[in-house]
Parts: C-alpha cells; sequence; structure tokens
C-alpha cells in the first residue's frame, strides 16, 4: 500500500520530490528541533494520483489524511471538529520547485458558525475569533469555489466607512461579526448553498482544490516559463494553526538572512503586528521593517535570528522564513532558498565561497543561468536621465532600467508586447493573474505592497525591473490612467523606472546596455575555470562579434554570410547575380560582392583578435533576395535596367511550394558553384591580409544543409582548390578548414561518412529540430499554444533541445563522426546554444563548443560550469 501522508516528525530534507520544498522543509525544521507547528504533507504522487483517477482523491489518500489528522491531533491536544477548543489548520501547497505566488493559502480551515463562538470563548477574544473567520471564508471561497475575493470587499470596505475607519485593525468584534454575516449570505447567494459547515468536508475540498490548481491556467504558464515538468504535481501541507492576529503581543512576518535585492549581509524583512500571513504580502498593510522587531521584542528577535543563522549554515543558502508570534512565542512556518535578484545571487555566492560557507564549485551552482539575463539588460543613458525629472519614488523592488507606454491590465500589456511596443504595467498592486502582462512588460510598477509583496517578489525572479509601493502614485486601473500630484498618465503615455533606486519619470528616457565588471566578472572567471566546453557567439558583423568578445566569446561559431547581403548596395549586386542568365554575367556581379565580402571578413577577424571565426556559406533560398508584390517588381526593374517581364519572370522561376525544403544551403553552391568560389576567395585573402597584420586566423569554412556525402565533397573541391590557389599565388602560409553543418537528419544517420569530409561538424539544431519533428519552423508558434494547452509539448523544441528525439541524433552523429576522425570538432550554433538545458546536454554528449548570441555568451560560460561541475569530463 502506498504512503500518500507523511507526519513532519516522519520525513525529512531530502524527501523534497515526494513532499515538496515546503513539506521536506518543514520536516527537517522539526527534525532540527525548531518551533514548528506540527502537521503533515500530502504527497506529490498523491496529486498524481488524484489525476489518475479522474480528478478526484481516492478514499484510501482520504483515509491517510484522516489517520494523520488524528495523529496531529495527540501532538497539539486538540481535536479536529470540536466546539469548544477547535483545531484549526492551515492549508498550503508546495510543489518540488519553489512557485511563489501560483498556489493559494488556505488559513483558518475548520471553523463554522458554532466553532468560532467556542474560539471566542476558549480564547475571550471574539474579535480575533471573528477576523479568523471571516479570512477563512475569503480564503476558502477564493481557492476552493471559484468565489473571487472581491465580492466581499465592498462589505469590508462599507463597513470601514459606515464606522469612519482606515485600518483593518480598528474594526471591533462586532463590526467583524456582521462583516462575517454579510459573507455568508454572500456566499448563499452566489452559490445557492450554505457555507460548508463540516470540517472534515472543508478539508477534503481544499486538499482537492490545491490539486486542481497545479493544472490552472497560471501554473501551466509559470511552469512553461521554469522548465518545472507537469508530472511532478504539487503536495499539500496541513499545519496546526497558530495566530498572529491574537492582539499586540501576536504577528507574523517573512525574513531574508541576506538582502534578496542586493545580497548584502544583513538580515532582512517585514512583520506586522496583529495579523495573518497574507496581509504582509498583499500590501494592504504598510509592514515594518523586522530590525524594529529587536525593540518591539528583543528576546524573539534573538530567537529569531538564531533560528535563521542555523538555517542558513544548514541550507548552505540564503533563507526566506515565514513565522508567527502567538502571544509571545515565535513560531516558523516555512524556510526555502530565497529567490534573488541577479546582482544579489552573485554577491551572495561569492561572499559565501569568501565566508568559507561554500566551496568555489558550490557557488557557482548558486548562480542560475537564465538569471544572468538580467544583468545584462540596459540601464539608463546618464544625459538621457540628466534631463529626467523625477514625479515619484517607490521601493527599488526589482533592479534594471525599464521605458515602455503605461498600460494598466495584464490583457493590454500582452496586446501592445505583441506589437512590439515596450510598455509598462502600472498596478495598485499585482496578483498572479498579472503574471503573464508581468513577463511582457519591461517593468512594473505598483502603488502599495512592499519589497515582498506579489510584484516585488515576482519581478524578482523574472529579472523584470520594477517599483513597488509608490505610495503617491493614485492607480485608477478601470479608467485607463494614474495620477500623482494632479497631473494624469494616461494609457499608452511614455514612463520610465529604475528598478534599482525606486525613481519614476514621467517620460520616455534612454536605456543604455550593461557592462560585465566586479562580481559579475568574478564569477564569470570562476566559471571558466570550470568548465570544459567553448562558448563561442553567432555574429555577422564587427559590431556584434566586439560585444560578444567582450561577453568572453572564444570565436564565432556561425557568420550566416547572407545577413551581409542585405543592406544598401549590396542588395543590388546579389539580385544582379541572381537574374544573371549566363555564367559571366553572374561572374560580373559577384565580383561586386567580393570586396565588400572581404572587408566584412577582415572586419569580423580583427573583432574575434585570433580566435577561430567559422563562415557560413550562402544558405537561404534566393527568392527572399527579391521583391515579390509587382509594383516593387516594377521599380527594380527600371532601377535595374531590365524588363518587368524578365524580372517577374525570374521572380516566379524562383517560386517553391516549400522553400524551407527546396533550392538552399549546399545546393545552392551546387547549381551556381561560382558563389561558393566567391566566398572563399574572400575568405582567404581576408585572413592573408589580416595574418600580414601578425594575427593568426585560421579560417574555419562551413558548408550548410548537408544531406549526402557527395554533396559535401563536390563543394569542398572547389573551395580547396580556389583556396589553394589563392594561397599559393600570394606565397604564404595559411590553414584553413573546410567541415559541415548537420541540421539534416539524413546526416546523423550517415555522419561517419560524412566525417570523411568535414574537417568538424556544427550542429544547427534549429534545423534539425524543424526535420526531425516535421514542423516548419516559421509556422510552429501557431499550434505549439494547443500542443502546450493539451500537453503534448511542456516546452518549445526551438528553445530547448528535444533530447529525446533531436538529442538522440546528435549523439549518434558526434560518435558516428568521430569513429571516423576521434578527434572531430563538434559544436551548435542552432538557437539552443545559448539555452542552460540545452548546454548542459551538449556537454554531456561530448560537443566542444556552443555557440550563441552575444547577450547570451556570459550565459552559456556560467551554463557550461554547471555541466562541468555535476558531470565532469
Ligand atoms: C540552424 O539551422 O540551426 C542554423 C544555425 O542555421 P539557420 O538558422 O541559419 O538555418
Ligand atoms: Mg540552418
Amino acid at each position: 500500500m502506498t504512503k500518500y501522508v507523511y507526519l513532519f516528525r516522519e520525513a525529512n530534507q531530502t524527501m523534497k520530490n515526494l513532499l515538496g520544498g515546503k513539506g521536506a522543509n518543514l520536516a527537517e525544521m522539526t527534525n532540527l528541533g525548531m518551533p514548528v507547528p506540527q502537521g503533515f504533507t500530502v504527497s506529490t504522487e498523491a496529486c498524481t494520483q488524484y489525476y489518475k483517477d479522474g480528478n478526484r482523491i481516492n478514499d484510501a489518500i482520504v483515509k491517510q489524511i484522516y489517520d494523520a489528522l488524528h495523529e496531529t491531533e495527540k501532538i497539539v491536544g486538540k481535536t479536529f471538529g470540536d466546539n469548544e477548543n477547535p483545531f484549526l489548520v492551515s492549508v498550503r501547497s508546495g510543489a518540488r520547485a519553489s512557485m511563489p505566488g501560483m498556489m493559494d493559502t488556505i488559513l483558518n480551515l475548520g471553523l463554522n458558525d458554532v466553532a468560532v463562538e467556542g474560539l471566542a470563548k476558549l480564547t475571550n477574544n471574539p474579535r480575533f475569533a471573528y477576523d479568523s473567520y471571516r479570512r477563512f471564508i475569503t480564503m476558502f471561497s477564493d481557492v476552493v469555489m471559484d468565489i473571487s475575493k472581491s465580492n466581499y470587499e465592498e462589505i469590508f470596505d462599507n463597513k470601514k466607512e459606515e464606522r469612519g475607519v482606515d485600518l483593518d485593525t480598528d474594526l471591533t468584534a462586532q463590526d467583524l461579526k456582521d462583516i462575517v454575516k454579510g459573507f455568508l449570505a454572500k456566499y448563499e447567494e452566489l452559490k445557492g448553498e450554505p457555507f460548508p459547515q463540516d470540517p472534515k468536508e472543508q478539508l477534503v475540498l481544499s486538499v482537492e482544490a490545491v490539486f486542481r490548481s497545479w493544472d490552472n491556467p497560471r501554473a501551466n504558464y509559470y511552469r512553461r516559463m521554469n522548465n518545472i515538468p507537469y508530472e511532478w504535481g504539487t503536495a499539500v501541507n496541513l499545519q496546526a494553526m497558530v495566530f498572529g492576529n491574537m492582539g499586540d503581543t501576536s504577528g507574523t512576518g517573512v525574513a531574508f538572512t541576506r538582502n534578496p535585492s542586493t545580497g548584502e549581509n544583513e538580515f532582512y524583512g517585514e512583520y506586522l503586528f496583529n495579523a495573518q500571513g497574507e496581509d504582509v504580502v498583499a500590501g494592504i498593510r504598510t509592514p515594518k521593517p523586522i530590525a524594529e522587531l529587536e525593540k518591539d521584542n528583543p528576546a524573539i528577535y534573538k530567537e529569531f535570528r538564531e533560528i535563521s543563522d542555523k538555517l542558513e549554515k544548514h541550507y548552505k543558502d540564503m533563507q526566506d522564513m515565514e513565522f508567527t508570534i502567538e502571544k509571545g512565542k515565535l513560531y516558523m512556518l516555512q524556510t526555502r532558498n530565497g529567490k534573488r535578484t541577479a546582482q544579489a545571487a552573485l554577491k551572495i555566492a561569492i561572499d559565501m565561497v569568501e565566508e568559507g560557507l561554500l566551496t568555489e564549485k558550490e557557488g557557482i551552482l548558486k548562480v542560475d543561468p537564465n538569471q544572468l539575463d538580467s544583468l545584462l539588460h540596459p540601464t539608463f543613458e546618464p544625459t538621457s536621465l540628466a534631463n529626467a525629472k523625477v514625479i515619484a519614488t517607490g521601493l527599488n523592488a526589482s533592479p534594471g532600467a525599464a521605458t515602455g507606454r503605461a498600460v494598466f491590465t495584464a490583457e493590454r500589456a500582452a496586446e501592445m508586447a505583441k506589437d512590439g511596443k515596450p510598455v509598462i504595467l502600472v498596478r495598485q498592486e499585482t496578483s498572479p493573474e498579472d503574471i503573464e502582462g508581468m513577463a511582457v512588460a519591461s517593468g512594473v510598477l505598483t502603488s502599495r505592497g512592499g519589497m515582498t509583496s506579489h510584484a516585488a517578489v515576482v519581478a524578482r525572479g523574472m529579472g523584470t525591473c520594477c517599483v513597488a509601493g509608490a505610495g503617491t502614485v493614485k492607480v485608477y486601473e478601470d479608467k485607463k490612467y494614474f495620477s500623482v500630484d494632479g497631473v494624469k498618465f494616461n494609457e499608452g503615455d511614455w514612463i520610465s523606472l529604475d528598478g534599482t533606486t525606486g525613481r519614476i519619470y514621467g517620460e520616455q528616457v534612454k536605456t543604455q546596455d550593461a557592462t560585465v565588471s566586479g562580481d559579475f566578472a568574478k564569477l564569470m572567471a570562476w566559471a571558466d575555470k570550470h568548465r570544459s566546453l567553448k562558448v563561442r557567439t553567432n555574429a555577422d558583423n564587427p559590431k556584434d562579434a566586439k560585444v560578444a568578445y567582450d561577453f568572453g566569446a572564444e570565436g564565432i561559431g556561425l557568420c550566416r554570410t547572407e545577413h551581409m547581403f542585405f543592406e544598401g548596395e549590396r542588395i543590388m549586386a546579389m539580385r544582379e547575380m541572381i537574374v544573371s542568365n549566363t555564367e559571366e554575367e553572374r561572374a560580373t556581379a559577384l565580383a561586386k560582392l567580393l570586396p565588400m565580402q572581404r572587408e566584412d571578413f577582415i572586419g569580423l577577424y580583427e573583432a574575434m583578435q585570433g580566435y577561430p571565426v567559422t563562415i557560413r556559406y550562402l544558405d537561404p533560398p534566393l527568392h527572399e533576395f527579391l521583391p515579390n508584390e509587382d509594383d516593387d517588381i516594377a521599380d527594380l526593374a527600371k532601377e535595374m535596367n531590365i524588363s518587368f517581364a524578365d524580372l517577374k519572370a525570374t521572380v516566379e522561376s524562383l517560386h517553391e511550394t516549400n522553400p524551407m525544403l527546396g533550392h538552399r544551403g549546399v545546393r545552392l553552391s551546387i547549381t551556381y558553384p561560382e558563389i561558393a568560389r566567391m566566398q572563399t576567395r574572400a575568405v582567404i585573402e581576408a585572413a592573408i591580409e589580416v595574418n600580414k597584420r601578425g594575427m593568426n586566423v585560421v579560417p574555419e569554412i562551413m558548408i550548410p544543409l548537408v544531406g549526402e556525402i557527395k554533396e559535401l565533397k563536390y563543394v569542398k573541391e572547389i573551395v580547396v582548390a580556389t583556396a589553394d590557389e589563392i594561397i599559393k599565388k600570394a606565397g604564404v602560409k595559411l590553414n584553413y578548414s573546410v567541415g559541415t553543418m548537420i541540421e539534416i537528419p539524413r546526416a546523423c544517420l550517415i555522419a561517419d561518412e560524412i566525417a570523411k569530409e568535414a574537417e568538424f561538424f556544427s550542429f544547427g539544431t534549429n534545423d534539425l529540430t524543424q526535420m526531425t519533428f516535421g514542423f516548419s519552423r516559421d509556422d510552429a508558434g501557431k499550434f505549439l499554444a494547443d500542443y502546450y494547452d493539451k500537453k503534448i509539448f511542456e516546452a518549445d523544441p526551438f528553445a530547448h533541445v528535444d533530447q529525446k528525439g533531436v538529442g538522440k541524433l546528435m549523439s549518434m552523429a558526434v560518435a558516428g563522426g568521430r569513429t571516423t576522425r576521434p578527434d572531430l570538432k563538434c559544436g551548435i550554433c542552432g538557437e539552443h546554444g545559448g539555452d542552460p538545458e540545452s548546454v548542459d546536454f551538449c556537454h554531456n554528449i561530448g560537443l566542444s563548443y556552443v555557440s550563441c548570441s552575444p547577450f547570451r555568451v556570459p550565459i552559456a560560460r556560467l551554463a557550461a560550469a554547471h555541466a562541468n561541475i555535476k558531470n565532469p569530463r
């Protein structure tokens, strides 16, 4: 019989997969003798079983839940469902990977119309009892019954207004009793039945709701963004309630062992007296900084510091803790490795290594490569900033600079972002419903909430700039404007945010790219020491190559030469070449392209300062260089001095039903060997030129889309003959190599043969993915969303290598190629080369290097170090 339910005292930290992070850590804290309200965890396997059983919790699991409840009753000395001394519990989800804000919490479960009176008598505090009940009704309605909290807000606010009070804490017991009455009536009105009074029914419904929430759209979206598999499921934690809302000797808060924004080694957090959990994060009341607890209650503060120090040492990581003080006694409700900004991640990792808490390798593993992205994001241009006026200031919740047009809903943010317009999402406060809007926004601004508010926590996790709790900004979401000191800003108006200082500007302030220094450079140096994969860049011009070089690229893994042909006079020469009717005409046009191409290569070699440069020969179908519309064809015909009919005929002759499977790649060089000749001439002459100036460039010539050895052999002979002749004539020595892209499944299958000609392989995983799945890379986006919705795919195979299929072909190709050439250099230059998960895979199958876009170079360097530390080679 499978065990689905574990008491905290039966489990430990190693059981994260089964019990989720929260459950495993509650068990661990229990084992460490810390003051944890006791309870139990329903496992992630129970969640999976719930879905297998057709979205119901089977009787065997229900029985295990009741048994564990009974055991917990013994520990806490109270009985669930007792009306005189009610045993109340909290219900919280907890997956294997933390998913902040994605799953909801229910507090005070077990209360009903009778037990609330019992609780009032027992505590001699009816205000507290009814406050707890109204919270429970709201949370249960929201999480379990899909009745939004907003249905109750009006009743609550009306009461406050009627009583003329601002703060929730100023409401009396009678006020709260009236509110509860109103809530219960509202519930019945909306559901057509009374609020469930049986605590056991409340409990099972709540556990079910948590399981259900694993599959809600927000959770699915978050998982896809963070690569969390659906199969994992979530666990549910049921824990004896302790109360922070029992008066002024009670309270609740959140704290971090180090500053999650800057990484400074300082105790950091917020708390509220006489409050329950959600008050702190919801931003309804403004919490106090944790340092004030030292004055308010020195003994508790000291105990909490001791516990938090112990936890940080135990987990060897910065901890994010939730605590409650009930009538002067401290309880730990949660601990986990805290989410942090990229800057903080770097500082914490480096400090912990320098403090001796972590080894260098452990320190490297503490920084998520994906997170570095936010460090490579822009800051404000000083000149533009100098003239900008600060209109308000909020909390510096998540660093970086952002400029964009104000929008007031997540939907609008998504719409405008789709049109390529940068947006700033402005809200009173954010909630999990806003997550998609936050993900596409350049920045997030809220008028309410603290450093641990939803907006702050989620934006930090995403690396999105955020200014939170800007009290002087009055936000009117439904009317689509905000105002500051009477000045109105409407939807579409430009604003800018500085998430590092908390400043808000009522205008567009120009941003500039980040530079690598300080902690970043230090961690990168460590990463370089511990990786074995080389990291190159995909770049087609000296500017991008220079950026990549400065980010640590060790060569160019892919120069797409066609990108050089689209600009200015080049496109004309290219078009002349395409419409040529004879080889001579074509040669004349190519002769015009040669010097331009040679200059391009000189620029690239120079930017790379002697590192290898891989030049990929012309790849796209030729029609891409010609216009489609008759008007444009007519204009071009005039410009080229040829007849409309001739040009139109050329365009039509180049038309293909499936251009992606058409006349492109190596096939172009087979039809037009003179193109390969011209490109070889440019590559070799440029190398001779820069080598004369003391460099030692060894060009790598790469032939695309090869699927048959004879294709490669044919083109290689042309390349070698041309190159050798030039080298001989110049009377110099120059090494070069000729290799191929591996991007057609057939090439993987016959890689041993291909390697007889190819001196290196580079995986073009964009085309390889396209051809392995048979998905057009240009159109797959249109239907992949349905694949995610229907759980056929969890991730985009064009972003993360499909290790099962495409990856299998890659492994075969590496092995096949190396049977022919044991030291065959194998790289990857598809978009996957900058994706940490794919980098890990490339390391494990023995590639020599990955190549990615310039801004992803540091990410790939760190990912390569992670891969090698986890699996050294
Ligand atoms: C590829 O196919 O992965 C590749 C790098 O080439 P391109 O994207 O230019 O087709
Ligand atoms: Mg390709």
